[in-house]
Formats: C-alpha cells, sequence, structure tokens
C-alpha cells in the first residue's frame, strides 16, 4: 500500500520552527507600538457568519463574489474570515461596546482566508494586524490610524515605500460624483471591461479600481471625485492632509484609490512597496462612516487599516532586515551514564528557575555529539556530568564562548552561571 502523504492545502503555509522567532518578534512591536498608542487588542472568531461578511465587505466585492471559503453546518452559513473590519464591527454592536464610553481604539493580528490564486505575497491563508477607531468623526482620528500604521514600518526600518491618500467623499458628494461618473461612462459602456460594466449599474467608483486594460483609457479621462466633495467632506480632507504634513508623513494624492471593499467614505489610503513585485500593496485602509449601522449598529463613525504580515516580512527580506537576534541557549547539561542522566534531568528546574533557558540529550547519546548538540543550539555554557563527577561532587562548566573549564561543586558552578547572565 502507498504510503499516505500529505502536505497544507493550496495557499497555505507552515510557519517553522525556524521562522516563529520572526513572527513573534513582530507581533511583540505591533503590541508595543499599540500600546503606546493607548489601542487595545480585541480578538474574534476565525468563523463569522456569511451574511456578516456579504453586508460588510459588499456583495459586489472580489473578496464576496470570489474569494470567500464558505460552508454550511446544520442550518448555519459560515465564511473563515476574509477580513477583520466587519467582525470587528460586529463585536463592537453585538458588545455595545459604545457603552464603556469614549473612543474604541482597537487592534488586533491574525489569520485571513481569502481564496485566491496564490502567488508570491499572496496566500489563501495569510495574517493581518490592523486597528478600527470606532466612534470619532474627528480628522485626528484618520491621523493617528495612519500615523500608527507607519509608525510600525519605521520601527522595522522599511522606508521605501508610498503612501496613497484619497477621500471618497461622504454618501453625499458620493451620489453626486457617482452620477457625473456614470454619465460620463455610460456612453463607452460596450468598450469598458465586462466586470466595469457590471459595475457600471452598480457601483461605478468601483471601475475606477479596475486593472483591466480596456478600462483603464476611461478611467484616466474620468472626472474626479476631489471636484465633487461637498464642504464637510472636502475641509475633513484638507484636516487630514494638514495633519500629515505636520508629522511629517509624506504622501502622494490618488483620486483613483477607491479601495476592494465598498464600507469606506472619505479618507481612504494604500501603502505599497516598490520591494515587493506585483503584489505591492503592504496596508491599506480608510474611514468607514456608514458600515457600524450597515451592521445593525448605531450611526457611528469610524475609520482604521489593515497590513499584511507576509508581505512586510517579505519586504524585510528583500531589505536584509532582522527582527531577531539568533536564539541562544543558556546552558545545556551533557551527561553520560544513566545516574548523570538522572543528575541532568533534575539539574534542569534550578537553572529554569532562575530564568534560564537550560536544555539537555533526549536521546541517549554520545558525549561528543551531545557537545555537538550544544553547539549548534548556540548554548552560552555546558554544565558537564559523568560518573565520575557524581562520585566526586565535582562538575565542570564549559563556557563556550571562551572556551575555558573549571570543576566545582554545584552551587558554586552556579553562582557563576547566574553572575554571567546578570
Ligand atoms: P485588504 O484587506 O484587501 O485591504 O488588505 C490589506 C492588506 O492585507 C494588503 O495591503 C496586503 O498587504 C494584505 N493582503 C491582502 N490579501 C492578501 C493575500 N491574499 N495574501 C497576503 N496578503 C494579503
Amino acid at each position: 500500500m502507498a504510503k499516505p502523504s500529505f502536505s497544507t492545502p493550496l495557499g497555505m503555509v507552515d510557519i517553522l520552527p525556524d521562522e516563529t522567532p520572526t513572527w513573534r518578534a513582530l507581533e511583540q512591536i505591533i503590541h508595543e507600538e499599540a500600546a503606546k498608542f493607548n489601542f487595545q487588542e480585541i480578538r474574534t472568531p476565525i468563523l463569522e457568519p456569511t451574511e456578516l461578511i456579504k453586508r460588510g465587505v459588499g456583495q459586489l466585492t472580489d473578496i464576496v463574489t470570489k474569494e470567500i471559503f464558505a460552508f454550511k453546518k446544520g442550518d448555519t452559513h459560515y465564511v473563515l474570515r476574509p477580513e477583520l473590519t466587519a467582525p470587528v464591527v460586529r463585536s463592537f454592536v453585538q458588545h455595545h461596546l459604545d457603552q464603556r464610553g469614549g473612543v474604541q481604539k482597537l487592534y488586533y493580528i491574525g489569520p485571513m482566508f481569502r481564496a485566491e490564486r496564490p502567488q508570491k505575497g499572496r496566500q489563501r491563508q495569510f495574517h493581518q494586524f490592523g486597528l478600527e477607531v470606532v466612534g470619532s468623526a474627528d480628522p485626528v482620528a484618520d491621523i493617528e490610524t495612519i500615523a500608527f500604521m507607519m509608525r510600525i514600518y519605521e520601527r522595522i526600518g522599511i522606508e521605501n515605500f508610498t503612501l496613497k491618500l484619497n477621500s471618497v467623499g461622504d454618501p453625499e458628494s458620493r451620489e453626486r460624483y457617482k452620477n457625473v461618473l456614470k454619465e460620463f461612462l455610460e456612453p463607452h459602456r460596450a468598450q469598458l471591461s465586462e466586470l466595469s460594466q457590471q459595475r457600471l449599474d452598480k457601483n461605478p467608483m468601483r471601475i475606477l479600481d479596475s486593472k483591466e486594460p480596456e478600462d483603464q483609457e476611461f478611467i484616466t479621462k474620468a472626472p474626479i471625485i476631489q471636484d465633487y466633495l461637498n464642504e464637510e467632506s472636502s475641509l475633513h480632507f484638507e484636516q487630514v492632509k494638514n495633519g500629515l504634513n505636520t508629522l511629517g508623513i509624506s504622501y502622494i494624492l490618488d483620486p483613483y484609490l477607491v479601495r476592494g471593499m465598498d464600507y469606506y467614505t472619505r479618507t481612504a489610503f494604500e501603502l505599497s512597496s516598490p520591494d515587493l513585485g506585483s503584489q505591492d500593496a503592504l496596508a491599506g485602509g480608510g474611514r468607514y462612516d456608514l458600515l457600524v449601522e450597515e451592521i445593525g449598529g448605531k450611526p457611528t463613525p469610524a475609520v482604521g487599516f489593515a497590513a499584511g504580515m507576509e508581505r512586510l516580512l517579505i519586504a524585510c527580506e528583500e531589505l536584509n532586515i532582522s527582527l531577531t537576534d539568533p536564539t541562544k541557549l543558556d546552558v545545556y547539561v551533557v551527561s553520560l551514564g544513566n545516574a548523570a542522566r538522572q543528575w541532568a534531568l533534575g539539574c534542569l528546574p534550578t537553572l529554569r528557575a532562575h530564568g534560564l533557558s537550560a536544555s539537555m540529550d533526549y536521546s541517549g547519546r554520545s558525549m561528543k555529539a551531545q557537545m555537538k548538540e550544544a553547539n549548534r543550539e548556540l548554548a552560552r555554557f555546558t554544565l558537564i556530568v559523568g560518573e565520575q563527577e557524581l562520585q566526586d561532587e565535582q562538575f565542570v562548566l564549559r563556557d563556550m564562548e571562551q572556551s575555558t573549564e573549571i570543576k566545582k561543586d554545584l552551587s558554586a558552578l552556579l553562582r557563576i552561571i547566574y553572575q554571567s547572565f546578570k
């Protein structure tokens, strides 16, 4: 019978032991910076009701029409979450988080799922970190959201990027603009891509997002939304730009930036990196003042962003940025013979109780093999015990950096070890 052979599902990867330290370092940076901004973490389930994602992300978006992993259990339809804005807003509404008072400044880190065609920087299970500021219409919320996003890349040392900024207006401005855009595109309907033809009836602004070659000519000639913003949206946009200027965050204005989700209002932004190849979007976000109500809450303004963690790590690789130091083992206890192995085993908790990492051989190997392993694990010290050492109650401590050895009783050696880690 052939041996069974299994591998990860298409577009999904294992994060292997050599990679997890980098992931944890990145997560740590996000937690630390979030704390400095006084944001609080939120964790929601991997599964969400299909209807929430349809409503929250938008019926016509690529995510909903093509990319959700969906299944039914009993009478309930579920999806693997493709993003976290709608779920966070669901949680905000479900738990009446507005009653905690003030503005909810929530951040998250976790896996998302989209059934896209996998390629470098595009997976079917990938990770995002992001932020949702719920309950503030103030431009300061937009500015702080962008500032937090930028801070993460700045701290890591990724500086080669472009921040694109746009305002997609409020409902009144959008309605005006949609009509103008539709009027402009209608005479060219037959020349537009099939998808854009559908969008022309349902959501003409999404046509600006199209990558289809046949649409480009019309997109570049189309009227731009800035000319149709009402006074309030225009003022809001000015204040966001001024705030970014004050913080020294540079951006370029992109009137065609509409973003993939339907829920955006006013501010929209995207961060891209030339170091990433074809999947060059690092992060994106914007204001979504209509979403909370759409999901069943009271009208509540909000703004947020989501950033791809795999792409951030690809950029780090391209730029030779390492987020970790090689992990070092503090003490490896080398033992020979059964009694010495028992002694070594008993020694580990003592070392660990002092906050040190400590390990020993798990396979009954020779002394030489154990020393080799200690080297591979970059052990700072080896503590060596055999029959003779047990009898004499004198053990050998080898300083692996200095290549020196001393023989003393255990408490003397422990003092030396603890001293050197102070
Ligand atoms: P979005 O939620 O589509 O605005 O995506 C936000 C960020 O998540 C993007 O800028 C990417 O960095 C990342 N991202 C989105 N889709 C994927 C994917 N399929 N694989 C890896 N990263 C992704």
